[in-house]
């Protein structure tokens, strides 16, 4: 936990944003302290695409994004943020700002805010014994899915954008979706012989081992009301995800934060960065964030070290 309970500056959301902001802070300012509610860091980049290659980013020519994010953790100092706090609630009093966590909260003579598009929650299979352990809302590393069993649940771009990825390792996939199209093209899954599409299914039932594990789902098709069951070692649910994205009273318009020229928000010593911002030209992309994080720390650094 910090020492310090009044702090220069906190940041509140560890994606790339906060990432970018502290490791650019931290040489200014002794007393920093980034808020992130999940139990990792990392935003977009950690949750939806590890395994892709970033290739718009100046310093990189291409990059890994689960090398990139490393590379933005190890600038940091590890005594600067906190996991599992997401941040309720800003309130102002004089000179400072209320950071407002689940049953605490931490004091800051500014604050920025890297929230991004806000905190996702995954939408459940939404069946009895939908928290088993290994039912999946992101894939963080593919060799984890080595020659297993594996059903995907859904019918988006990320659905099948996992069954491209996954078919490349997996011993056998089931594609199970509620319609008969799909969102995008799934026609690279025809000439598969590890990949099984059953369309227009549901999940009816999870058949769970001693360990708690799901071993068999039972699908339901829901013209004809056959059922199937499938073996498994492991789920994939790609049902999309529900937003939260806490307002904090500040003005915005369609979910972005307004700010000012110098990325402050409608209310002093509160700033915004990342994608939780949009102006005229904003690319929602991480090189941008860079020129942002800039001109955020030359305001706090007159404001805070008076220069
Ligand atoms: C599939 C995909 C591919 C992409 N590819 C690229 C690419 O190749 N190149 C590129 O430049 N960009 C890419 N992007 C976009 C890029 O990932 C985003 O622009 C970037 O993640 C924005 O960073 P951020 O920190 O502002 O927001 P986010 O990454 O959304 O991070 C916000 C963080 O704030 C936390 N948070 C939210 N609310 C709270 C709260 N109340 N309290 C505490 N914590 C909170 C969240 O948990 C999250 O960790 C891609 C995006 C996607 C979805």
């Amino acid at each position: 936990m910090p020492k310090k309970n009044l702090f220069d500056v906190i940041i509140i959301g560890g994606g790339p944003a906060g990432l970018i902001a502290l490791a650019k802070l931290e040489p200014h300012f002794d007393n920093v302290l980034l808020l992130e509610a999940k139990n990792v860091l990392g935003g977009q980049v950690q949750a939806l695409y590890q395994e892709k290659t970033i290739a718009d980013l100046r310093d990189f020519s291409l990059i890994k994004a689960e090398q990139y994010l490393e590379h933005l953790i190890n600038k940091i100092n590890p005594q600067h943020f906190l996991l599992n706090t997401q941040v309720k609630d800003l309130l102002l009093q004089k000179n400072k700002v209320i950071v407002v966590v689940e049953a605490a909260s931490f004091e800051a003579k500014c604050v920025v805010l890297a929230t991004g598009l806000g905190f996702y929650t995954p939408r459940t299979l939404g069946i009895n014994g939908d928290d088993a352990s290994n039912i999946h809302y992101s894939i963080a590393k593919l060799q984890n899915f080595k020659d297993r069993e594996i059903i995907i649940f859904g019918g988006g771009d990320s659905a099948l954008d996992w069954t491209r990825e996954l078919m490349k390792v997996a011993k056998k996939i089931y594609l199970v979706h509620r319609r008969n199209e799909f969102r995008g093209d799934a026609t690279f899954l025809l000439k598969q012989e590890n990949v099984t599409i059953l369309t227009p299914y549901l999940p009816l039932s999870l058949d769970k081992n001693n360990e708690g594990s799901v071993k068999q789902v039972t699908v339901e098709n829901i013209l004809n009301h056959e059922q199937l069951t499938l073996n498994c070692d492991d789920i994939i649910v790609s049902y999309g995800s529900i937003p939260t994205k806490t307002a904090f009273n500040l003005r915005a318009e369609t979910g972005n934060y307004l700010i000012n020229q110098d990325f402050e928000t409608s209310t002093s010593n509160i700033f915004a960065i990342g994608d939780a911002i949009m102006y005229e030209g904003k690319k929602k992309r991480i090189q941008p964030i860079y020129d942002e994080v800039d001109t955020v720390i030359k305001t706090l650094l007159k404001r805070l070290h008076k220069i």
